[in-house]
């Protein structure tokens, strides 16, 4: 057994090394080819469901259409596109959705939708709604709460960002560009667990920083044994997640932090998921290990408004530890013949009218609302993970609060996910290990919707069990997807997802 194991594998990295070779032999490109297309021609139907339905332009109307007719196409468009995630069968994506909570955000939407941060003199109004998102956040997090003892607790500050992914690219530049400043770090080396979000692979990408990855252990929590090993004279930061995405775990952040302390490094607690859960999953009373600023060696963290905060999206927040961190993630430009120029984010302009209802979500919800949300959906969780772990053919990963992640010992679990998708589902499937996971929110804290997901999941997993064979569906594409070596290939496959996106 371990030998074909070993063979396997060892087969996979020379076709790995071959990848390129075997790219440039023109009959093996030809057949790689007709692959793409035969694969992209069977998906772009799901992609493109309106063609026939719905007018479509691929340059602008002569003339222009009357209001009312737009109105009732998009309202035509919403009807068939919301009841899936309104009556709960998504994993994450609507975090609140609740009607009248909707309603008040697009008010607050509406009286603000010409507005532009950007332009603080004419809307000072803006300033005051982003300060106060910071600040709220920022004292949801620990902030002026560091342990006593370890040195002085420097301010914690920040700014609003367009969504996690924003918040976690500043944050890696922001290391990046203070590290070369202060330590002379040209080569800049970020340690990054394997399960934190693609975001950080994302700055790493684009900011040209190189990274380290740190394997997890059996709960899928970060293996910090591993950091250790990991600092180099060019790290510039250690990241944890509080929790991760795909298994929901917390990672040892405390242990984490405290060698980033002792080693003069930055450590980044990714809490864009758990931030606006965890500070009052806490107060309810479940074991939430420390995550945030209360930890001296935390000096900076991302947290989303626009998941658990439940403001519209498009709005996140990151925070750091001093003011004088914060200000290497600023822009200027001071000879620029277009003016004095200075922005605090990625973008230029940007849209005031979310920074107004992300304001408005907070302030309306206050602590008490998002106490109350958090029990809800906590409670929730519990019910689902019970009933998933009472499924004797399945088998939850690691130990999670809200985000459940699952596999099968005896079957395949991504026909599992075939089936639940054939019974409008929607859950993530993921892999490295192969497993699907569901992301609880508010919406599924509805009357009788855990009890239909456990119904419906019971339902998938006798189907696969009563039906060996595979029946098409996506099972063998996520199966091959998450095992073949050539991973260019797969990564063109995706590229070419992107290109159908765009096709009109
Ligand atoms: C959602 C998420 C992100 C990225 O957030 P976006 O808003 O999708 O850009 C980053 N980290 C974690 C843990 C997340 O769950």
């Amino acid at each position: 057994m371990k030998w074909r194991k070993f063979l396997r594998t060892g087969q996979n990295r020379l076709l790995a090394r071959l990848e390129p070779t075997l790219k440039k032999i023109p009959a093996v490109n030809r057949r790689i080819e007709t692959q793409y297309e035969t694969l992209m021609a069977d998906l772009e139907p799901t992609l493109k469901p309106y063609r026939d339905t719905f007018a479509t332009y691929d340059r602008l109307p002569v003339d222009g259409r009357s209001h009312d007719d737009i109105l009732s196409e998009i309202q035509a468009l919403k009807k068939l596109e919301e009841a899936r995630w309104r009556d709960g069968f998504v994993s994450g994506a609507v975090y609140h959705g609740q009607d009248e909570h909707i309603h008040f955000l697009n008010q607050v939407y509406a009286l603000h939708s010409q507005s532009n941060p950007l332009h603080a003199d004419l809307w000072p109004s803006l300033a005051k709604f982003e300060a106060e998102i910071v600040a709220m956040t920022a004292h949801m997090l620990g902030a002026g709460q560091t342990r006593p003892g370890h040195g002085v607790d420097e301010e914690i500050c920040g700014t609003v960002s367009s969504g996690g992914t924003e918040s976690i690219l500043l944050a890696m530049k922001t290391y990046r560009d203070w590290a070369r400043d202060k330590k002379g770090i040209t080569r800049p080396e970020m340690i990054v667990p394997v399960t934190a979000h693609a975001a950080f692979d994302k700055a790493a990408q684009y900011f040209n920083i190189k990274l380290v990855r740190i394997p997890v252990d059996h709960n899928y929590r970060a293996d910090w044994t591993a950091v250790r090993e990991a600092i180099t004279r060019n790290s510039i930061v250690i990241v944890g997640s509080a929790p991760s995405f795909p298994h929901g775990a917390i990672d040892p952040i405390e242990e984490m932090s405290t060698l980033a302390l002792k080693y003069g490094v930055g450590f980044h607690t990714d809490a864009c998921l758990g931030g606006f859960v965890l500070p009052w999953a806490k107060k309810l009373g479940y074991a939430v290990p420390p995550f945030d600023f209360r930890l001296p060696g935390v000096t900076s963290m991302s947290a989303d408004t626009h998941k658990y905060g439940y403001a519209a999206k498009g709005t996140s927040v990151v925070l750091y530890r001093g003011a004088e961190l914060r200000r290497y993630q600023y822009f200027t430009a001071t000879d620029w013949p277009g003016g004095l120029y200075f922005s605090p984010t990625f973008a230029g302009s940007r849209p005031g009218a979310l920074s107004a209802a992300c304001w408005a979500a907070m302030v309306s919800l206050g602590e008490e609302g998002y106490l109350e949300a958090t029990r809800r959906v906590l409670e929730t969780a519990v019910t689902i993970r019970e009933g998933i772990a009472a499924m004797p053919e399945l088998r939850l990963l690691g130990h999670s609060l809200f985000v459940h992640a699952f596999t099968s010992d005896e079957l395949d679990i991504y026909r599992v996910l075939d089936h639940m998708t054939r019974q409008q589902w929607s859950l993530n499937g993921l892999h490295h290990p192969p497993c699907i996971h569901l992301c609880v929110t508010l919406r599924h804290t509805q009357p009788g919707v855990a009890e239909r997901f456990l119904t419906d999941l019971q339902t998938a997993v006798d189907a696969v069990k009563s039906q060996p064979q595979a029946e098409g569906g996506m099972a063998p594409v996520y199966g091959l997807a998450a095992t073949l070596p050539l991973r260019g290939v797969v990564g063109e496959l995706l590229k070419r997802y992107l290109d159908t996106l765009y096709k009109v």
